[in-house]
């Protein structure tokens, strides 16, 4: 692994630590969005990646099928080689033939040369200096002529198969020369495949080095997905961590980084408005008692406590004040007996569960009395609600 490509890896370990640790203590819409915007990212990242994996694929691929091809031209280039090789050893073979024979011939010639040679020299010391000798010997005239006769004859004969011999000796030097011309171009030949075959084998190892160096491209590649693979399993197992601690709220914060405080309802769901009726000063939510109430945004909780008289709940019952300490508060009325889940100066995150839906106090059915005070006094929550 180079230095580059180790630095890019640490970076992202590095980033997978910081967002591990900061994303703790973030309100749940913040974080939610954050961890979706993050999760966005590393998708984009991922699919980089392996469109970047698919490239070095195709390009190996691509490499290979070339190997391939060239291996094929080596191979055919082999058997060529081994056919001349053949063939060479079949001329060799016939190069070696004609040489024993040139050296028969050549023995045969000076064999022949050496009875000549005899018989001249016979023919001339007859011829020179013996005839009377050879006639005194002879049995008479015919028999003296008889014998010169056979003596010229025989040489005339001796010449005339030296003549034989020198003419196959030179025909048989012929063909070797034919021999010997058709093995050079036989050598020649191979050469120049063994030069092709050199130059093949030379571009196959450097297709086999850019695939080596492809595939280790690729494993890094794989390693880095695999960081970015655990990363985004890390965001969504925070974010089903997020949405299990939080189910059901609406997420998306209002333009005064509200959420609702109910489940599923927004200020359409509002069933008695601000200012409905004299005296009314905040939002009602009608629904079933015992459903969670939410934080609409973190702070402190300012009040945590139940309005009795005479032992009776009165006014807004069991309820709740958040100081939110931006300059508003919000006000959670009518909470079901026994439900208040934080005491006061406790510190809330936006979207903690706080309390649960009932009827305590100046109530007739199970409702969220909900309201919204800026500097200390109440105005419309709906404008501050998504
Ligand atoms: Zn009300």
């Amino acid at each position: 692994m180079n230095i580059s490509k180790l630095g890019r890896i640490i970076c992202i370990t590095c980033l997978i630590l910081i967002l591990t640790i900061t994303t703790g203590g973030i309100s749940y819409g913040t974080t939610t969005s954050d961890l979706k915007q993050q999760q966005n990212d590393i998708d984009k990242k991922i699919n980089e990646i392996n469109s970047e994996i698919a490239g070095t694929k195709s390009k190996m691929t691509k490499n290979l099928n070339e190997i391939n091809k060239l291996n094929d031209e080596i191979s055919n280039y082999e058997n060529d080689i081994s056919s001349l090789e053949e063939r060479l050893g079949i001329v060799n073979t016939q190069i070696s033939e004609k040489e024993t024979n040139l050296a028969e011939q050549q023995e045969k010639y000076n064999n022949q040369k050496e009875l000549l040679d005899a018989r001249l020299v016979a023919m001339y010391e007859n011829g020179e200096t013996s005839y009377l000798d050879m006639l005194l010997s002879s049995d008479g005239l015919t028999d003296f002529i008889s014998n010169y006769y056979m003596i010229s004859q025989l040489a005339e004969f001796d010449e005339e198969l030296l003549q034989g011999i020198v003419e196959t000796q030179n025909q048989i030097q012929a063909e070797k020369d034919y021999l010997d011309s058709a093995k050079t171009e036989i050598q020649e030949t191979q050469t120049s495949i063994k030069g092709k075959q050199t130059s093949l084998a030379n571009s196959r190892n450097q297709k086999k080095a850019v695939v080596s160096q492809l595939s280790e491209e690729e494993k890094e590649l794989q390693e880095e997905l695999e960081i970015y693979e655990e990363h985004k399993k890390e965001i969504q197992r925070q974010i089903a961590k997020a949405s299990e601690q939080y189910s059901g709220i609406p997420v998306v914060p209002s333009a005064a980084g509200y959420i609702s405080p109910l489940s599923g309802k927004t200020k359409s769901n509002i069933t008695t408005g601000y200012g409905a009726y004299r005296g009314h000063t905040g939002a009602d939510f009608a629904c079933s008692g015992g459903t969670p109430i939410y934080a609409v945004k973190s702070g402190k909780v300012y009040k945590s406590t139940a309005k009795m008289k005479n032992g009776k709940y009165v006014s807004y019952g069991e309820y709740i004040i958040i100081d939110h300490q931006d300059g508003t508060m919000t006000l959670y009325a009518h909470m079901l007996a026994g439900s208040r889940a934080v005491q006061e100066n406790q510190t809330v995150s936006q979207g903690q569960q706080i309390g649960k839906v009932g009827s305590t106090g100046n109530s007739t059915g199970n409702h969220l009395h909900f309201e919204v005070w800026v500097n200390g006094k109440h105005t419309n929550p709906a404008p501050f609600l998504p």
